[in-house]
């Protein structure tokens, strides 16, 4: 059997898993989603017995069945391996009544790496079909970035180029990504601020001279974000695999419902949650936490979705979006398939600024998705109260989600909370969270301090940057990034 995606917007080309991974996107526009979701389910008393990893082989395979299982298996391996520092890879802990689920355990210490880690490795598989090379183009504003190089640095027949607005991110985030070793990977500051790097890239798919020059070199361009189905579907394994740490730990029975809480920006890791309820996992309610940026809190609440909002820039900068990309994917499940009505919310959405649910289907997501939102005031009491009375040190994507879960009505389930990011990762405002002063202090001084005040060592993937070789130096204007793509391709695939 092989599960066939096609479009959100139209189910009459369908491609393998492979191909889907490959393209990113559907050629319309929308997103790859497949029917078959859910014809598998996990036997839950096995995964309860289950190592992460074999968790893992078992989701791919229920969603991406036409990778071949000893394929699966090295991917499995390759990504969780030691590049986490943990064996557990993603390991539940205890906050209060309530669980954390730690997923900032990978070599950029957020939650994105465990996708990021697995789609690389998804995606040479995928192109042995056909032997082309891949290039992969991102624009990040910090993070992303990091997380990709780390991701594709030395994987066969891949490389990755990075593009991030020069001056405007952290020291940190900037010595992450000028610093990553690998001989596939190239990384470029840009003279200009982050949308004009994300925009300059968009024209650099769009462009199909490039396209055509890089093609008679064996060469495509592909994209890594976080609508690839290849990121997607990793994000379903932690979900399994919290709920059997929870019976291991004699707090779960096989069958009890747990409810998880996920602090949300483009939808892609509690959509992660709603898959893993699909593939048999008892899942009670998916909490979408959102920061003042709540477009998602209003849909859940009102059933309209309505972007035409100012932008506000919070201490959760990973969860400031306005339009949450992975979304469309819900509506296609929460619509059973109806690809027309999916398009034209799109289109409203785009057009309009703004798309309305009918009542009836509002109630039937409410079903699955609860919500809330917190203010920045709130998410810094939640990170000093968390260290005051729990002795537990979060990171404010954190906080916004055990803000929004301590306001709901307790139901009796098993709570858990997904931890995004290492506190570290965000130390300044970390600090300032815990009434410390962070005047005058560098990113690293900030670490120091935060690990001075708490006694909680500052993860190494951080802490040894201060001592690497910065190996990427290059600064271009907006208009010289198709050129530094190509040179970056004759370089990586001589
Ligand atoms: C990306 C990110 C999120 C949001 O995840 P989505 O899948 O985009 O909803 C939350 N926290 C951190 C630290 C992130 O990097």
């Amino acid at each position: 059997m092989n599960t066939f995606y096609h479009s959100t917007r139209g189910n009459s080309e369908t491609v393998t898993s492979k191909q889907a991974i490959l393209t990113g996107i559907a050629p319309d526009g929308g997103l790859f989603v497949s029917d078959q979701l859910g014809d598998a389910k996990l036997d839950l008393a096995q995964v309860a017995s289950q190592t992460y990893h074999e968790t893992a082989a078992q989701v791919l395979s229920a969603l991406l069945d036409d990778y071949q299982k000893d394929e699966i298996e090295s991917c499995v391996a390759g990504a969780y391996g030691d590049n986490f520092d943990t064996s557990a890879v993603t390991p539940v802990s205890a906050l209060g009544d309530d669980w954390l689920l730690e997923l900032y355990h990978g070599p950029t210490c957020a939650f994105k790496d465990v996708a990021l880690q697995m789609l690389p490795r998804l995606m040479s598989c995928a192109r042995k079909g056909d032997g082309r090379n891949v290039m992969i183009v991102t624009a990040t504003s910090g993070d992303t970035g990091k997380a990709a190089l780390a991701g594709f640095a030395d994987i066969e027949g891949c490389g990755v180029t990075v593009f991030y607005p020069d001056g405007k991110v952290s020291d940190i985030q900037r010595l992450q990504m000028a610093t990553q070793e690998g001989s596939n990977v190239a990384v470029c500051a840009i003279r200009g601020t982050f949308d004009d790097a994300q925009t300059e890239v968009k024209h650099i798919f769009a462009n199909q001279e490039l396209a055509q020059r890089l093609a008679e070199r064996g060469t495509m361009l592909s994209s890594a974000n976080s609508i690839n189905v290849g990121r997607l579907v990793p994000q379903v394994t932690y979900y399994f695999d919290a709920y059997a740490q929870l019976v291991r730990n004699g707090s779960l029975s096989v069958g009890d419902a747990v409810d998880f809480c996920v602090p949300t920006g483009n939808f892609g890791d509690v959509l992660a949650g709603y898959y893993a309820k699909r593939l048999g996992l008892p899942v009670g309610k998916l909490i979408v936490a959102s920061n003042t940026n709540k477009v998602l809190t209003d849909f859940l609440e009102t059933g309209t979705y309505d972007r035409r909002r100012d932008f506000v820039k919070t201490i959760s900068p990973s969860m400031d979006i306005l339009v949450s990309s992975n979304l469309e994917r819900m509506l296609y499940y929460l619509t059973d398939g109806d690809c027309e009505r999916v398009s034209s919310f799109m289109r409203d959405l785009a057009e309009r600024g703004f798309y309305t649910l009918p009542g009836a289907l509002l109630a039937k997501l409410r079903e699955t998705f609860d919500c809330g939102f917190a203010t920045d005031d709130e998410t810094r009491a939640t990170i000093r109260s968390a260290w005051k009375q729990h002795h537990v040190l979060i990171d404010p994507h954190t906080a916004v989600a055990k803000t929004v879960l301590d306001r709901k009505e307790h139901g009796g389930n098993q709570r858990v909370c997904l931890s995004t990011a290492s506190p570290y990762k965000f130390s300044a405002d970390v600090l300032s969270a815990l009434g410390a002063s962070v005047d005058g202090l560098d990113g690293f001084a900030c670490m120091d301090e935060l690990q001075r005040l708490t006694g909680i060592a500052a993860p190494t993937q951080l802490s040894t940057l201060r001592s690497k070789d910065v190996l990427h130096k290059d600064v271009v204007d907006r208009d010289q990034m198709p050129d530094f793509v190509e040179s970056s391709c004759k370089r990586v695939f001589a």
